[in-house]
């Protein structure tokens, strides 16, 4: 018997109808994603903070102004939704405890990411942006720690490229370690730019 595979459509309509950890939610779900059938670029973050969760906008927010940069991309090319597909480890907003984020629910990515990823056929290059996306994709490939495992990102390429948050919180680590930028993002600009052809 064949197994019955829906749509992208239609798997987009069954997760925005996800209420799967609606209990644990200080609000209603709200899934927040871009994907297509032609998407080259895959960008799997973490999970939306309040901006984004108000506007519907992946990345619309610092640290998405932060990625951008370090990707070498307009907005107008990141939030083309033929060629980038987003997709963050936790899809709804999980709200804030002493005003830090609390981490994705951790019900969401079992039940969707490979099922979306099934029906994203065109994807060259995933970016695993932050240490929830490294645990998930990477599983026990990943090394010790958030460092070691984006310093190891040779290891993963050419279907992963793992990176750390570009969240403000990371602003210290950035500068303890220069050989990210010096040294990883021109490496990612180009893997970027030819993931999308
Ligand atoms: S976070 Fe994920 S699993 Fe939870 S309600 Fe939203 S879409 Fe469903």
């Amino acid at each position: 018997m064949s197994e019955f595979r829906p749509s992208l459509h239609e798997l987009l309509e069954e997760v925005s109808a996800c209420r799967a950890c609606a209990g644990s939610l200080p609000h209603e779900p709200r899934p927040v994603l871009r994907v297509s059938g032609t998407a080259r670029l895959l960008i799997v973050g973490q999970a939306p903070g309040r901006l984004v969760h108000e506007t519907g906008i992946p990345w619309n927010d610092p640290s998405g102004r932060r990625l951008r940069q370090w990707l070498d991309m307009s907005d107008q090319a990141f939030y083309d939704i033929s060629r980038v597909a987003i997709v963050p480890i936790g899809m709804c907003y999980p709200g804030t405890v002493d005003g830090a984020d609390l981490p994705p629910r951790r019900e969401c990515a079992p039940l969707w990411h490979a099922r979306i990823g099934q029906l994203l056929g065109e994807v060259r290059l995933t970016l695993l942006v932050g240490s929830y996306a490294h645990a998930f994709h990477l599983g026990e490939r990943r090394k010790r720690g958030m460092t070691e495992t984006v310093a190891a990102h040779e290891e993963y390429l050419p279907a992963y490229l793992p990176l750390p948050h570009p969240s403000w919180r990371n602003t210290g680590w950035l500068k303890r370690n220069p050989w990210f930028e010096s040294g990883l993002l021109p490496a990612l600009r180009d893997r970027v730019r030819a993931a999308l052809g």
